[in-house]
């Protein structure tokens, strides 16, 4: 039987993101949340593979309680089992200690419950580092497939997943042995409607709450802000550039408007001297 595992993260709706300039953080109280877009059509790839397949789709994510809604929503999208991974002592943390406590979790599950694929998205709006999935991959000794497209096979007798991948300028196939991870881009698969007993189910699904008390024992020294080693010294907003100035040759004629775009390179200091140009 084939069982994914899904890491989601609620996030702050981008389109109301604001940074607290005292302490660099991203205001999230009183904002709109969702799942992560890139999330959600990992869990649309995972419960594709489930149908083909046969087994179950757990999910995972580590937040605030709120974030239940976005277990719920992943389960009405098909899957199975969802656990929130929530405590006081894990807020605060940055890549490295979040990626230690889901790997913990992914742990715990897998000596249960073997997993056979790991889906992340390819990364967060939020913080955008994408070094999550790589960062649990790692912390696991697992293989990591990341930017993946498609999921072209899934053997579970011969353990292994072979994944399309995108790369700059084409695309990679690889094959690699299960368990693996991969991150996932939205071509991975479409987000399907809910069916009528999904939905049913949702409602009245409660999902599984993991605290820093149990069911595993963290090492208090890699959590939250205390096992979080980056800091954020300034935020900004990057400047918004003008629009450029339009020479029309309408206007000034070819010879014009190679003479005037000329003389505006040639005004910039030390472009003269650059080109090797008299003015
Ligand atoms: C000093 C500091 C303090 C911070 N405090 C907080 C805080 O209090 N609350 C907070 O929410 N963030 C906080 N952050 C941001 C937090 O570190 C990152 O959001 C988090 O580590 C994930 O990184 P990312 O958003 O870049 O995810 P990416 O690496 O871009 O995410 C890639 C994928 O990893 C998975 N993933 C990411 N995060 C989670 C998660 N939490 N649970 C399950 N799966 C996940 C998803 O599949 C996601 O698509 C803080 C950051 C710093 C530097």
């Amino acid at each position: 039987m084939f069982h994914a595992l899904v890491s989601i993260k609620q996030v702050p709706d981008t389109t109301n993101i604001r940074i607290d300039p005292e302490t660099n953080n991203l205001i999230r109280q009183g904002v709109p949340t969702i799942l992560n877009p890139y999330d959600a059509h990992a869990v649309a790839a995972a419960v594709e593979w489930k149908r083909k397949l046969g087994g179950k789709v757990t999910i995972i994510t580590m937040g605030p309680p709120a974030a239940v809604t976005s277990l719920r929503e992943c389960i009405e999208m098909g899957a199975d089992r969802g656990i929130l991974v929530s405590a006081r002592q894990f807020a605060g943390a940055d890549t490295l200690a979040t990626s230690y406590v889901l790997a913990e979790v992914v742990k715990e599950i897998h000596s249960k419950d073997p997993i056979d694929l790991i889906f992340f998205g390819k990364q967060a709006i939020d913080g955008d580092t994408a070094q999550v999935g790589p960062g649990v991959a790692v912390r696991m000794d697992l293989p990591i497939v990341s930017y993946a497209v498609k999921i072209r096979e899934v053997n579970l007798e011969q353990r292994y997943v072979i994944i399309e991948r995108k790369t700059e300028n084409r695309n990679e196939v690889i094959k690699t042995s299960l368990p693996t991870a991969l991150t996932c881009e939205k071509d991975i698969a479409e987000i399907p409607y809910a069916s009528l007993p999904d939905l049913v189910y949702s409602l009245r699904y409660e999902p599984e709450v993991w605290t820093a008390e149990g069911p595993i024992t963290f090492d208090a020294a890699q959590l939250g802000l205390k096992g979080s080693p980056t800091t954020v010294f300034k935020t900004g907003t990057p400047e918004k550039h003008t629009a450029g100035e339009v020479i029309k040759a309408a206007d000034l004629g070819v010879d014009g408007v190679v003479k005037t775009a000329l003389d505006k390179i040639l005004a910039v200091e030390g472009m003269a001297s650059m080109l090797g140009v008299q003015k």
